[in-house]
């Protein structure tokens, strides 16, 4: 397992509170980051946070939905009311809608986009702020390989929309900000057992493994590498990449 020496980072994790940010929080506390846990879910990310303070690292739950730009505000503001600075910001809630094109109501492509795209807007914008300001900082956004295929049998074209819309927003923020030494990333997740895809229909999920080469989905601690390598100083040169993590799904 790849190891990291995160001492004294602070960091934050949007949709912290279960899934791949849950793990990821946990793995950059591990390596010794300080870890708030943002989620609309604030009982759940509350106790994740108590996880994290169990193993010694600083952690506050922030209840924040990533669609109104006053909660993200408010949440990047605690961070540095309490903490003086912001060295990592995993922007990473997001929803899925499966349902076929024709049949989207208004209200459902506008939330997919909402959570998904402009989530990640207002939260890379409000860390953006502070780390310009600090001169440093690093950005990881969740893209999705649905930014870079369409994926079957499931109809989830705004999901995919709003994935391929993540990746270049990452790029167009890593060239405006790297000048100011803010670095900025997005991570491509394969299919990752998560309760976003556990509980997809069965017939989904047999077809998805039988189109993947690795054969099975990937589990959350299998990004926690990822991550930790694009927070990482050392990675001082990366930044405007997609780290693209699927087992080869989008190989073929
Ligand atoms: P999940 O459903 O298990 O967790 C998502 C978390 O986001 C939940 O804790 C939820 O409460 C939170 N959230 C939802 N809406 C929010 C909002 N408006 N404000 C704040 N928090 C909110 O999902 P996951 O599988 O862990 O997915 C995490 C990210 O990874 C998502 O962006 C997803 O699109 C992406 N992703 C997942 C997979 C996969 O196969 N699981 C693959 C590629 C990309």
């Amino acid at each position: 397992m790849i190891t990291s020496n995160l001492e004294n980072k602070t960091a934050y994790v949007t949709g912290g509170a279960r899934g791949i940010g849950k793990t990821v929080a946990l793995g950059l506390a591990r390596n010794g980051a300080d870890v708030a846990i943002v989620d609309i879910d604030l009982e759940t990310a509350s106790r994740v946070s108590d996880e994290i303070k169990a193993m010694g690292r600083r952690s506050m739950a922030i209840s924040c939905d990533v669609t109104s730009a006053d909660d993200v505000q408010a949440m990047v503001d605690r961070i540095i009311i309490e903490w003086g600075k912001l060295d990592i910001a995993f922007n990473n809630a997001g929803i899925c809608i499966n349902v076929a094109a024709e049949e989207m109501t208004p209200a459902q492509w506008k939330k997919v986009i909402d959570i998904n795209l402009t989530g990640v807007f207002f939260t890379s914008q409000a860390a953006g702020k502070v780390m310009i300001k600090q001169k440093s900082g690093v950005i990881i956004n969740t893209a999705s390989m649905s930014g870079h295929i369409v994926n079957v049998p499931q109809p989830q074209s705004a999901y995919n929309a709003s994935k391929a819309a993540v990746i270049l927003l990452t790029k167009s923020l890593a060239v405006e900000w790297a000048p100011h030494h803010v670095r900025v990333n997005s991570l491509s997740p394969g299919y990752i057992a998560t309760e976003m895809t556990l509980s997809a229909p069965e017939e989904w999920k047999s077809r998805w493994l039988e189109m993947s080469p690795a054969g099975r989905m990937g589990n959350p601690e299998e990004l926690v590498s990822a991550v930790l390598y694009l927070a990482d100083d050392s990675a001082s040169f990366t930044t405007g990449t997609d780290l693209v993590v699927d087992g080869g799904f989008t190989s073929i």
